[in-house]
């Protein structure tokens, strides 16, 4: 993935991250639960579609598309990437619909909901990474992180659960 084709987040600079959120419905986080655990245990990975609003810090998730780990077999169960082709065409038709990607979800086999130095140094700021604790074929504990300016470091943002429409 290279940090130019990351075009939808351009213009949501100096984003103020005390304000960060991010809100998704119920079935979205049951969808990247279930995503996490048909994987297991290797590391599953997907994009989360919506919008930005004000200033950037809060970010409304609209839909999810899973994507494919597309990271050697054998270190799957540490590490994700996703192919900068199927990312750029997810763009493409994010463009289209009129929303943006606005962040990407993986899972933790095993390990704490919080990203790795793996992660911190393939991430881009302005988007939301959630996490997603998965051991013994169950998810726990999911959080939501935005990576610094200048890259340090990610930062924890609050993960709204929206009350289920159906
Ligand atoms: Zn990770």
């Amino acid at each position: 993935m290279q940090k130019s084709s990351l075009t939808n987040a351009k213009g949501h600079g100096n984003i103020n991250m005390r304000e960060a959120r991010i809100v998704l419905d119920q079935q979205m986080l049951e969808e990247m639960h279930g995503h996490a655990i048909s994987t297991y245990p290797e590391e599953c990975c997907g994009l989360m579609f919506g919008s930005f609003s004000g200033n950037g810090g809060e970010k409304k998730v609209l839909r999810l598309r899973r994507m494919k780990n597309t990271f050697e077999p054998k270190e799957r169960y540490h590490r994700y990437t996703i192919d900068p082709k199927e990312f750029l065409n997810a763009e493409k038709e994010a463009d289209e619909r009129g929303d943006e990607i606005i962040g990407v979800y993986h899972s933790h086999p095993n390990a704490p909901a919080k990203p790795s130095e793996f992660d911190r140094g393939h991430a881009w700021p302005t988007l939301s990474y959630v996490v997603i604790e998965v051991r013994e074929r169950k998810a726990l504990e999911t959080k939501s992180w935005v990576l610094k300016e200048d890259r340090s470091e990610f930062v924890p943002e609050e993960l709204q659960i929206a009350i289920n429409k159906k």
